[in-house]
């Protein structure tokens, strides 16, 4: 196999997480060059410095590494094995690092085919949040083994991480993100029911947030989240249509392996129907909206009607805004 120095490194998919850590790649001195959907989003990068590039071939030529922080497994698809994407067209021995919570099967798909092409390909999604991202100290969850990466690589990774989770092979990056996602998940119901009850008891929710941070009730989704539900802050740092997609892969994930999931199913439910009624887009601690009243949800863009109206995704009836193929929707379980 062909290893390469690292100068120029390509970064495709700048939305939340990826223009944060695509600033920190910048500002450690690599030559960056970014494409992503919305090219008003790449914008800020490009006045600090980076390369725009009108496509994906664009971007990864003659990169040493390329990054990928795209939304779903059929975006992460789309932009590695299309007949312009990265596989076509990246530099033989490039590193190509997806940062992207996908589906572990397709980690492992991308890892072997880009191993024919002479790259060398492996999944890296990451947890920590926008704050881990801005801050440059994200955790990395790595499917691959760490004496496969050279010192080059992982000084590249540190330059926005803080800590870094090798799962040695292909795929388990994925597996291991999806656990913790899983985790989560719970977590968000958890503290959403427990505030729900805290505001029938007639008990101050911003008290109970605190006695729950000072035992074991607690959770890093209650500190971090459970105030912004508390103040009304829905902006999304981490969008609710991306939490379900991560349950569903994870649901899917736990069906291969024969595991039944009960607590995944509460939340994948709950955050399904968030989506469904207008909530997609916000962020997951607006999750406490579907115990809140029909007024409230409605000043955030909650429309309860639309539940009625879903009649699932198997026929197209799906109430997200992706596009399906033969298969039914992409990547999330509706
Ligand atoms: P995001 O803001 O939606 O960013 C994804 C970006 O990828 C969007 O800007 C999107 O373009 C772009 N994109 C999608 N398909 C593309 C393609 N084919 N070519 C080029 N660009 C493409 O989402 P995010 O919050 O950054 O999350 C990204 C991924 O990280 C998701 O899988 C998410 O689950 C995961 N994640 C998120 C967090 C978090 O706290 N936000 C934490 C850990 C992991 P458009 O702007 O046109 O949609």
């Amino acid at each position: 196999m062909i290893h390469k120095t690292i100068s120029k490194v390509a970064f495709i998919g700048t939305g939340i997480m990826g223009s944060a850590i695509a600033g920190h790649i910048l500002d450690a001195g690599y030559a960056l060059t970014v494409n992503t959907r919305t090219p008003g989003k790449a914008r800020a990068l490009v006045e600090c410095g980076a390369s725009w590039a009108e496509d994906v071939a664009g971007a990864v030529a003659g990169a040493d590494v390329v990054f990928t922080m795209v939304g779903y497994p059929e975006d992460v698809e789309d932009v590695y094995l299309s007949s312009e994407g990265v596989l076509a067209c990246a530099e033989k021995g490039a590193w190509l690092i997806d940062l992207t919570t996908s589906s572990p099967e397709l980690a492992r798909d991308i890892h072997e085919a880009a191993e024919i092409e002479d790259l060398h390909a492996f999944d890296c999604p990451v947890t920590g949040g926008q704050g881990g991202a801005r801050a440059g100290t994200l955790t990395l969850i790595i499917g691959a083994a760490e004496e496969e990466l050279p010192e080059e690589l992982l000084e590249l990774l540190s330059c926005f991480s803080a800590k870094r989770c090798f799962f040695g092979r292909a795929g388990a990056g994925q597996s291991a993100k999806l656990c913790n996602q899983v985790s989560l998940a719970s977590c968000m119901v958890g503290y959403a029911d427990a505030l729900a009850l805290a505001e029938q008891a007639g008990l101050d929710a911003g008290a109970v947030l605190e006695l729950m941070g000072s035992g074991t009730g607690g959770s890093g989704a209650s500190a971090v989240l459970g105030p912004k539900s508390v103040a009304g802050d829905y902006a999304p740092g981490f969008l609710a249509e991306h939490l379900r997609k991560d349950i569903g892969l994870a649901l899917a994930h736990s069906e291969e392996l024969g595991l039944s999931m009960p607590g995944a199913e509460t939340a994948y439910a709950l955050f399904d129907l968030l989506c469904q009624i207008g909530g997609a887009r916000l962020g997951t601690q607006a999750i406490t909206l579907l115990y809140a009243d029909e007024a409230e949800g409605a000043a955030a863009g909650l429309d309860w009607s639309r539940a009625e109206q879903s009649d699932g995704c198997d026929d197209g009836g799906c109430p997200c805004d992706h596009d399906h193929d033969g298969d039914g929707c992409c990547g999330h379980r509706c």
